[in-house]
This record gives structure tokens, C-alpha cells and sequence, in this order.
């Protein structure tokens, strides 16, 4: 990005636009808390899970906030491909909700760190943000815990859309690798180590999470699990 991110604020600034993203009509908030008007959010709320932690269970934890489809399938598309970054914000606010939801799970994993999916470079050059990214920003602020950046995606993969779940794992075979960086930092800490939890903005099969894991993981680096703002339907 060409230019230097202080906080929400000039995230705001440089993207609040006046009219709700998703059905463009004048967002009646004047706050720059909640993007979208107030039928629109009515609308997405409605897509929350009644029980984000359900699937918070072994080989792979996830905590999602909502299902994925209707007015958040619109939302997250209006993030991704319609240039709409600022409806990460309320995404990321209700992600950390349900994770504030479920205290028992972050007393369990103390302490944390929270890691975004990364998109591979040219990705997020030509959509100009990583969606993830701006989502664990929003989490992290509501949910006080620190975000790092510990992964990187060094080879761009094909879309995943459309392809068996076999030829989906081999498209990302390798295409997370741990920033040394990070790694070298929470390795050599002398206090307890810190425990990632991953972000994203959908979980669908679970691949995408599962290479992240299997990086970090096999770089001595534990995982606690993946949230995610929202999971699919068949996974339900
Ligand atoms: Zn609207």
C-alpha cells in the first residue's frame, strides 16, 4: 500500500463513504462504528450463529460468528471484490464478540497472539488490503489481544473455487511459509509462549486453514485454533 495506516481512524477517513455498501441507499449512522445502514445491519446480524464456539473441537477448533450466506455472503463480497474495506470493521467487532462470548476457550489458550491469513503480494496489491488482515485489526481492537503478522504466502494459488478438495490441498501445498521474523521472536521467549490463533474472513472446507497450521505448526510454534467471521453452510 502506498500509504501508511495509523489506526482505524485513518482507515476511515480514507474509505467512510456516505452510502450503506451493500444497497448503497445513505447510511443513516453518522457514526464511523457501523458502516452500513441500519437495515442492512439488521439484516447481517441475523446471520450469527446462535453458538460460535459449536465447532471448537480437535483436530482443528473454529470459532465463527455467522453463517455464511445472505447478507454476510453480500458483506464479505463487497469487502473482497467491490473495494469496500471499511465493513471490516463491523465484521472484525463481531468476531471478537463471539469470541468475548467464550471466555472459558481464551482462559484455556493464555496467552495469544493473533495472526491473519495472508494473501499472497499481488493479490493484496491489486485488491490494495488483505481482507483478513483488516479483520483481525478490528478483532484486536475490540478484543485487547496483540496481532502479529506470522505468516507469509509466498506463491500465488489458483482461485480454490470450483476445484475437488484433493487439487484444493495440493494448490496450496507450500504456500505458507512462517515469517522468520515472528518465528524467531516467539521461539526464543522466555515466558510461557504465546499460542495463535488464526484469522479469516470465511471457512469453507477448512484447507486454507489447515496448511496455515501445518506451517506454524511444524515450525515449533503452537495453534490454538482458526476464527473465522464466517463458515459454510454444509459445514453446519
Ligand atoms: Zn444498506
Amino acid at each position: 500500500m502506498g500509504y501508511k495506516l495509523n489506526g482505524w481512524n485513518s482507515l476511515v477517513d480514507l474509505f467512510l463513504k456516505a452510502e450503506c455498501p451493500l444497497c448503497q441507499r445513505p447510511a443513516s449512522t453518522a457514526s464511523s462504528q457501523d458502516c452500513l445502514c441500519q437495515d442492512c445491519e439488521r439484516q447481517l446480524y441475523r446471520c450469527r450463529l446462535p453458538q460460535p464456539s459449536k465447532f471448537w473441537q480437535p483436530p482443528l477448533p473454529v470459532l465463527a460468528w455467522g453463517e455464511y450466506g445472505g447478507t454476510l455472503k453480500r458483506s464479505l463480497a463487497a469487502l473482497k471484490y467491490h473495494n469496500q474495506p471499511q465493513v471490516a470493521r463491523l465484521l472484525g467487532r463481531y468476531l471478537a464478540e463471539a469470541w468475548l462470548d467464550s471466555p472459558a476457550i481464551a482462559r484455556s489458550l493464555q496467552p495469544l497472539v493473533v495472526v491473519p491469513i495472508p494473501l499472497h503480494a499481488s493479490k493484496q496489491k491489486q485488491r490494495g488490503y488483505n481482507q483478513a488482515e483488516l479483520i483481525t485489526r478490528a478483532f484486536c481492537d475490540r478484543s485487547r489481544l496483540p496481532m502479529a503478522h506470522g505468516l507469509r504466502r509466498d506463491r500465488a494459488t489458483e482461485a480454490q473455487f470450483g476445484l475437488t478438495p484433493e487439487a484444493r490441498q495440493q494448490n496450496l501445498a507450500d504456500a505458507f511459509c512462517v515469517d522468520q521474523r515472528f518465528s524467531k521472536r516467539e521461539l526464543s521467549r522466555t515466558e510461557t509462549s504465546r499460542t495463535v490463533l488464526l484469522v479469516d474472513d470465511i471457512y469453507t472446507t477448512g484447507t486454507t486453514a489447515r496448511s496455515a497450521v501445518q506451517v506454524l505448526r511444524q515450525s515449533g510454534i503452537s495453534v490454538g485454533g482458526i476464527l473465522a467471521v464466517a463458515k459454510a453452510v454444509q459445514n453446519v
